[in-house]
């Protein structure tokens, strides 16, 4: 299927400042990322990603997951885990039979009416500090707004009933794109991996699930087109970073200052009238310009040491962006076998700290400053990156990093 333009509006005219600013560079070789080519996609229809192993991984979020002796993989663990992501799983299977997998394969589908009474909004700055104020009510802990932009938006989404391509399930004339921030819990992501700490990656799937409806039907109560989105649609990455919620990360997530690399992304297309974050650059690639702690505990070696660059490992690559890139095909492959989603990457970054406590705030800006040597071997000295194991969870042992 050849690369159509998404629907919707133009780029807005600062997409080039913005960029700068979020640190974004693409190359001649730019291509729209089509969803089918999606490392979790392919390891349905491509035979080059699917395996037992994989089949095995999806099969243990149903009923039938094969708990095993090991410490965070017995049947309470896959019990807590899959209880965790039920609501989202009840979204993204309710038209799984008309080959929309809603929230991951396609947007979700709106549960209410636009109002043919349509709000007026004469002061768009007022309407996002609202926007931001009634997200925080539905339950998200961080929201930014940013402008609509073409590259991101997939070049095709995809059908689940046999994985082909199909055009992208997005209306016309959309102009805003609400980036919602969800905070993973702190203790359960000690215990990656184990198919525990997975309960923190489906509770927060579940919360966005249920905060995006909201937010997009008040919208959508206000005469306005919204489109609540998960995985599904485009990358929420660059929008995140865009909306101004933080900077992108050697371990491929996005480091903010509430939460460092702790949380999950949601997002929401509209037109309703609303004005813009700026990207904010905190500091945080010159700190992963002298730490690899990420990839060296990478078990399967599928994150990038070295400078950002625009070599895609493989076809689950973006092309055409210079950035720290990771082997999917690898990365998949070992959560594959663990029948659980793998974040050693996101526990071991020195950023994944409780920014609630004085002493990481205090720690936090000395990373983002000159004394960033400083900083990492800090945190080297602390034990905040060990494992916590998961019978010290479950009995309530969780560290206090
Ligand atoms: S999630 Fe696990 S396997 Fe994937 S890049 Fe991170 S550490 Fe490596
Ligand atoms: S572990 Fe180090 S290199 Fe990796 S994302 Fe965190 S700060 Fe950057």
């Amino acid at each position: 299927m050849p690369n159509p333009p998404a629907p919707g509006h133009n780029n807005p005219p600062d997409t080039a400042a913005q960029d700068a600013l979020a640190g974004i560079v693409t190359t001649g070789e730019f291509t729209r990322f089509r969803q089918r080519d999606d490392v979790f996609t392919r390891a349905f229809w491509d035979d080059s990603v699917r395996s037992r192993h994989s089949d095995g991984f999806f099969a243990s979020y149903r009923a039938d997951a094969a708990p095993r002796k090991g410490e965070g993989f017995q049947q309470k663990d896959f019990a807590l885990r899959n209880a965790a992501w039920l609501v989202s799983d009840i979204i993204s299977n309710r038209s799984a039979h008309e080959g929309v997998r809603e929230g991951f394969q396609a947007p979700i589908r709106a549960d209410t009416p636009v109002s043919p009474h349509r709000a007026e909004v004469d002061d768009p700055a007022r309407m996002a500090t609202e926007i931001k104020r009634i997200a925080r009510f539905f339950g998200a802990d961080l929201c930014g707004i940013t402008g609509f932009d073409n590259r991101w938006i997939y070049a095709s989404q995809v059908d689940v009933r046999d994985f082909s391509e199909a055009p992208v399930d997005l209306p016309e004339g959309m102009t805003s794109v609400i980036v919602l921030g969800h905070q993973m819990d702190a203790p359960l992501v000690q215990t990656y991996p184990s198919a525990l700490a997975g309960a923190a990656t489906g509770r927060e799937y579940s919360h966005e699930a249920a905060i995006v409806i909201q937010l997009a039907a008040f919208i959508r109560n206000m005469g306005y087109n919204a489109v609540p989105s998960m995985n599904d649609t485009g990358l929420v990455i660059p929008y995140a970073i865009k909306a101004g919620l933080g900077e992108y990360a050697r371990n491929q997530l996005v480091i903010t200052p509430e939460f460092g690399p702790r949380l999950r992304f949601s997002k929401i297309f509209t037109d309703l009238p609303l004005t813009h974050d700026q990207p904010k650059p905190l500091g945080v690639k010159a700190v992963c310009d002298i730490c690899t702690r990420c990839a060296d505990a990478c078990p399967v070696k599928a994150l990038p040491f070295g400078r950002p660059s625009d070599e895609a490992p493989n076809r689950s690559a973006i092309k055409g962006v210079v950035k720290w890139t990771s082997d999917a095909e690898k990365c998949f492959g070992y959560w594959a076998k663990l029948a659980s989603d793998c974040a050693i990457c996101l526990r071991v970054c020195p950023f994944n700290r409780d920014y609630s406590k004085r002493s990481n705030r205090l720690w936090l800006k000395l990373a983002l400053s000159p004394w960033r040597k400083l900083a990492l071997w800090w945190d080297d000295k602390s034990k905040r990156a060990a494992r916590l194991k998961p019978r010290d969870w479950w009995a309530g042992r969780a560290r206090g990093d």
